[in-house]
């Protein structure tokens, strides 16, 4: 093993500064660069920084280190909620009271809340094919108690509210100043819709699973205001911070789980039931390496899993959660249910340990599912190791979904009945999991900025997927859709609006896949400890906040001491791709003159790995700094040229080379 000698030709000149402890063998540029290098690669070595946070700079409520700005202010909000469903009906009636905080600078004439159950409107704009069960009905609505009127779509002055498709509009009686408060109260009920016919929430038969179930107020943010994007079906959500007091009425023998924490335990559970939860919470009671079944096949219904009711046969369940920027909840008679016991760490930051219970509730015929309950815990056990403690009292793992692998809530995610396989169920229980850093934890906006959770929990549950299937080698990574995409020319930049992606292949590429094998190749190059400082960092600068790309650009820039421009640059907004080449080796005298040329436009550091007789290696470095000049070719020289056997430019696979075929020599 070669140990660090550092000696790029650029370095000399200053243009380079080399990466603690890589080893770097000399490398030395033969090309003139003007002369011989026609194909310049174009440069573009800063960020795009939108006007509307170039503002909120000047502001003061964000900066260009990635930190929040000292201005920095947030909307906030208090629900209590109180719903009946019936589920012989399927209706669902609500009433609401909301407690809405404007801790922003500005005055509000208005206030916008998301319907997102009118994307069942017959006239709702969609992107995806649903159920139309007619959408939501609001029968009332209130601003500090006085009746809002319905308006119609155009009026935008009369006090009253007007209903655009997924957002109404409430013109208050009189301007929300800064710092005050108004209470807004609502009446609502709408037909839940099957769940067949409907993304992330619904009905299947004996299961119902209710999300975007209340009016919820709209973001109105530092940089860009009100953000009332319509939910038109793909793109999916941008929620502010707030604190939930929910009552959920079911007929009794159905359980129901949800976001936050059951208050009346004693009022809506069997003693049995209570029972093994306590002696779990206590530390006890774990069998069955550590699973708990708290309620079996013929435990379910009324008087054995819950309590019976009164005389209307119906329970009322009391859940709370704060700092939460959604509440959901699922109700089932067919449920079984398992729970374990996970240690995070120290969350809350008092100095011991916290220990969340993880529950999985499921119908027993998908039998897929009786390992489900390990599965959190390790997901749970896994993410708060490699990002920071799991945050939340619970996490509740539901059956039942009909589109898509699984759907994300905070503390509560629903997952297919029948995902192909064990390792299908494993990687999209953790996957969901994960979604409690980002974008539970640290709430971008999903909509604008898909890749800004789905991108960051991909790349968080491979990492969790390798390490439970130890088999999982990271050249996986090279399997991965961007690749057959890239290759394909059909990819679309990461930096597009989560709506505007015309094919779904190109959208999960530029959601999932590429921010994934991104951040592969970027601790790559910063090295892992580097990179996870700064990865933390960003987590910890913005939890419960908003951050806008920009911030987690710039949190990497600032941790690392480094500016990376030019990667965000080129992976985020730019489709370019990578593709190094040894594009021939001459030997001269002593000496192995070998040719590296980089025939794409996306530059990397290359990693050169050179192998001698005996099987000793030695690694040479030709800093991503040559490329950024323009240069397209260079030579660099290997002594004692007969001991050569190989030479290899990146093995390990860290850099997402489009063509792996040419990046070997042997004599
Ligand atoms: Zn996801």
């Amino acid at each position: 093993m070669s140990r660090a000698l550092i000696a790029c030709a650029l370095v000399l000149a200053g243009a380079c500064a080399p990466p603690a402890g890589v080893v770097t063998l000399p490398v030395q540029i033969l090309d003139d660069l003007s002369a011989t290098s026609p194909a310049l690669h174009p440069r573009y070595l800063s960020v795009v920084e939108p006007t509307s946070f170039t503002r909120a700079v000047e502001r003061g409520t964000r900066t260009r280190t990635g930190q929040p700005g000292p201005r920095y202010w947030q909307q906030y909000a208090r629900y209590e909620l109180s719903a009946s469903l019936d589920t012989a009906t399927s209706l669902l009636i609500g009433t609401g009271t909301i407690r809405y905080h404007n801790r922003s600078p500005d005055a509000l004439k208005r206030v916008a809340l998301h319907l997102y159950q009118n994307l069942y409107a017959p006239d709702a704009q969609r992107n995806r094919v649903v159920a139309v069960t007619g959408g939501i009905q609001i029968a009332r609505l209130a601003a500090n108690g006085m009746r809002l009127a319905a308006l119609p779509r155009s009026d935008t002055t009369n006090v009253g509210y007007r209903v655009d498709g997924t957002v109404a509009w409430l013109n208050l009686p009189a301007l929300l100043a800064a710092g005050d408060s108004i209470e807004l109260y609502v009446q609502w009920s709408f037909a839940v819709p099957p769940l067949a016919g409907s993304p992330r929430m619904g009905q299947d038969g004996e299961v119902f699973h209710l999300a975007y179930w209340y009016p919820q107020v709209a973001v109105y943010d530092d940089v860009n205001g009100w953000q009332t994007d319509q939910y038109m079906g793909t793109g999916e959500f941008y929620m502010g911070y707030a604190d939930y007091d929910v009552t959920l009425r079911v007929p009794a023998g159905l359980l129901v789980v949800a976001t936050g924490e059951l208050e009346n335990e004693s009022e809506v559970l069997a003693p049995a039931v209570r029972s093994r939860l306590e002696r779990l919470r206590a530390g006890r009671g774990a069998v069955d390496s550590g699973i708990v079944h708290v309620v079996s096949e013929a435990e379910r219904g009324p008087g054995r899993a819950t309590a019976t009711g009164g005389s209307d046969r119906t329970l009322a369940w009391r859940f709370t959660a704060n700092q939460v920027r959604d509440f959901a909840w699922t109700a089932s008679g067919k449920y079984v249910w398992d729970a374990a016991r996970v240690s995070v760490g120290d969350a809350d930051g008092d100095g011991d340990g916290e220990f969340p219970l993880v529950h999985a509730l499921y119908r027993p015929q998908y039998t897929l599912w009786r390992e489900t309950a390990r599965y959190a815990r390790h997901s749970i056990d896994f993410l708060s190791r490699f990002l920071w403690p799991y945050p939340y009292p619970h996490m509740t793992v539901v059956e039942g979904l009909a589109v898509g692998g699984g759907m994300e809530f905070p503390m509560l995610t629903f997952i297919l009945g029948a995902p192909r396989d064990s390792v299908g169920m494993q990687s999209v229980t953790l996957h969901e999991i994960a979604h409690m850093w980002f974008p539970m934890t640290v709430g971008s906006d999903e909509k604008r900025n898909m890749w800004q959770d789905e991108g960051l929990t991909s790349f968080n549950d491979w990492n969790g997927s390798v390490e439970f299937f130890p088999g999982i080698s990271p050249a996986t990574l090279m399997g991965t859709s961007y690749y057959r995409t890239a290759r394909a020319g059909t990819e679309l930049e990461i930096m597009r609006h989560g709506d505007h992606y015309m094919r779904d292949a190109a959208r999960g590429v530029a959601a999932y896949d590429k921010p994934m094998v991104a951040l592969h190749a970027l601790r790559g190059m910063l090295g892992k400890e580097l990179f996870m400082r700064a990865y933390r960092e960003y987590g910890r600068r913005w939890t419960n906040r908003h951050p806008q790309p920009q911030d987690l650009f710039n949190t990497f820039n600032d941790v690392t001491g480094r500016d990376l421009s030019w990667f965000w640059r080129t992976w985020f907004y730019e489709t370019w791709t990578n593709d190094q080449a040894i594009a021939g080796v001459q030997r001269s005298g002593d000496r192995l003159l070998v040719t590296v040329e980089d025939h794409g436009l996306a530059p990397m550091p290359t990693r050169l790995v050179i192998t001698r007789s005996g099987g000793t290696t030695e690694r040479a470095e030709i800093p991503v700094e040559v490329w950024l000049r323009g240069q397209t070719r260079v030579v660099h020289i290997v002594e004692n040229a007969a001991t050569v056997t190989r030479v290899e430019i990146d093995p390990e696979r860290v850099f997402p080379d489009l063509d792996r075929s040419n990046q070997t020599w042997s004599p």
